[in-house]
């Protein structure tokens, strides 16, 4: 199976077990735009919980806040949104597509670096057992020559951004000979700028209504809270403030599903550190995040830093962590070394001085920033790719299995009476209640043992609990293990202790302090 038809399974699969549907779907959908089903909302709140658990209950000095999604027009002027917060697009003028300039160069640098793997693969093959990579990728006419082109492009591309340089970006995507997939042409328009960013009306016209953008971000409810947190915090440097909320961006091209949508979610932390500092705490923040992302265990190498090519008018270091998708390596999280650029603006558009008075220094200065900012929906995505799984059981039989890390599953437990009658449905019951305030639970009692095992494999459960004759006798259940489907006996009483030793979410969170 391909990527992209493990991907298309994945959009199928979300939607088939109630995941992810289209928003308004009777309406036949919004474009990138999508509601999450029974299923979804609770993995997307247990993400959420370990995100937050892992800001605030981890750390003494980070405290959260929940800001309003409308904020003062002025805001979105002090932090550059008004005036910079575009992205280059491109049409092509025989399929009448949209796509993002920079995207499209990023893309045919990504296949570079495909062939150069299929050229070691080959040569693998070609050379069997003596093959040695690293010798060959140093040696290699063909590899140095592929290597030297899109190193040149990279530069190019580098500049082009840096400068705002669209003539160059078109340029680029000449020379390179990128073509529409839809029309397969090098027919393109110049490259313009976008402004990203929803605006509405807020007030009746007759009073004069003013326009207002929904956000773009959360971070900017964070800034200007920054001296309302602090006095009433009595917080002292270094300190964090952290945010979950929505965010909107009117995004040129919305594709692969929810990896790129127009509403979104973020989580996004602000640590305010003092000048001079910043450096060394965005190196710390990058161990911390990526230490959040491989204690989900789906494999330290299918995550990998990328630094960025242009930094944004705000930033003087970021980088962003990026998973490995069906699609490629792609950006899930950035964090980004902001200085004192928001709190600055935000000091110099209000007239208010927003500072912090340093006891040690005995100084008063606008702190500096390093943000982490992570989209849920992206999270939600990484995760799905990662638990989707395939697979051919003994006996011949397939199943779909989600192995979601247990402290993030929708569903912990599902309790099953082996049959409808002889009290066993009471028993089941009787454990749920014991279960239910604690974990999520759900009982089921349709169909065979193996196609109700089936089910909850398919929406990740990690624990199938079945109530049979037996249980009567000795009051032991059979426990199934989502991921290994062993079972084992165990007394009712002990069932507690067992699924809170998996699914708890202090198990990922001490990983992560580990
Ligand atoms: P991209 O380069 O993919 O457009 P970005 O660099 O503009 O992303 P940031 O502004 O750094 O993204 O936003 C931080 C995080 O918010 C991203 O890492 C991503 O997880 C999430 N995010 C940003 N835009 C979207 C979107 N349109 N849909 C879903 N998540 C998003």
């Amino acid at each position: 199976m391909t990527q992209e038809e493990l991907f298309k399974k994945l959009v199928a699969h979300c939607k088939e077990y109630g995941f992810i549907f289209p928003s308004s779907e009777i309406y036949d959908g919004l474009g990138a735009v999508y509601d999450y089903g029974q299923n979804g909302v609770e993995l997307k709140n247990n993400i959420k919980s370990y995100w937050w658990d892992s800001m605030v209950k981890l750390h003494e000095n980070i405290v959260g806040i929940d800001a309003a999604i409308f904020m003062h027009p002025r805001t979105w002027e002090a932090s550059g949104h008004v005036g910079a917060f575009n992205d280059p697009l491109i049409d092509n003028k025989d399929s009448k597509k949209r796509y993002r300039a920079d995207v499209l160069v990023e893309d045919w640098m990504a296949k570079q670096d495909e062939k150069i793997q299929k050229e070691v693969e080959k040569a693998r093959k070609r050379f069997g057992e003596q093959f040695d990579e690293a010798q060959y990728l140093a040696t290699s006419p063909r590899v140095a020559d592929i290597v030297s082109k899109r190193d040149a492009v990279h530069k190019r591309f580098a500049d082009a951004l840096n400068d705002n340089n669209l003539d160059e970006l078109k340029q680029i995507i000449l020379d390179c000979e990128i073509v529409c997939p839809i029309s397969g042409t090098r027919n393109w328009t110049d490259v313009r700028q976008f402004n990203l960013m929803f605006s509405t009306q807020m007030g009746s016209t007759a009073d004069g209504a003013s326009t207002i953008y929904l956000r773009p971000e959360t971070a900017q409810g964070i800034f200007v809270n920054y001296l309302n947190v602090q006095k009433t915090g009595r917080m002292k440097l270094p300190f964090g403030i952290a945010q979950i909320g929505k965010a909107f961006r009117n995004e040129i091209v919305a594709r692969q599903f929810i990896f790129r949508m127009r509403e979104f979610e973020q989580m996004e932390m602000q640590f305010f550190v003092q000048p001079g500092e910043e450096m060394k705490w965005w190196n710390e923040w990058k161990n911390t995040r990526m230490a959040w992302h491989r204690a989900l265990g789906f494999g330290d190498e299918n995550y990998r830093f990328h630094d960025h090519d242009k930094l944004a008018h705000y930033a003087n270091a970021a980088t962003d962590v990026e998973y490995n998708f069906p699609f490629g390596f792609k950006e899930v999280e950035g964090i980004h070394s902001r200085t004192d650029f928001d709190l600055g603006r935000h000091q110099e558009f209000s007239g208010k001085k927003i500072q912090y008075f340093d006891p040690e220094r005995g100084e008063s200065y606008v702190p500096y920033v390093v943000e982490t900012s992570i989209g849920v929906d992206r999270m939600f995505l990484q995760i799905m790719s990662a638990a989707y799984t395939e697979e051919k059981l003994e006996n011949g039989e397939e199943r779909v299995v989600l192995r979601i890390p247990a402290p993030l599953a929708p569903t912990k437990v599902a309790v099953m009476p082996l049959v409808k009658k002889d009290g066993l449905p009471e028993v089941a019951r009787e454990i749920i209640d014991m279960l239910r305030f604690d974990f999520n639970v759900t009982y089921d009692e349709k169909d065979s043992i193996g196609k109700r095992y089936r089910r909850q494999d398919a929406v990740g459960t990690p624990f199938c609990v079945t109530v049979d004759h037996q249980t009567l006798e000795d009051r032991t259940v059979t426990v199934r293990h989502r991921d290994s489907m062993e079972q084992e006996r165990v007394a009712i009483d002990e069932l507690y202790r067992l699924v809170d030793s998996k699914v708890a979410m202090r198990h990922l969170l001490a990983k992560v302090k580990a």
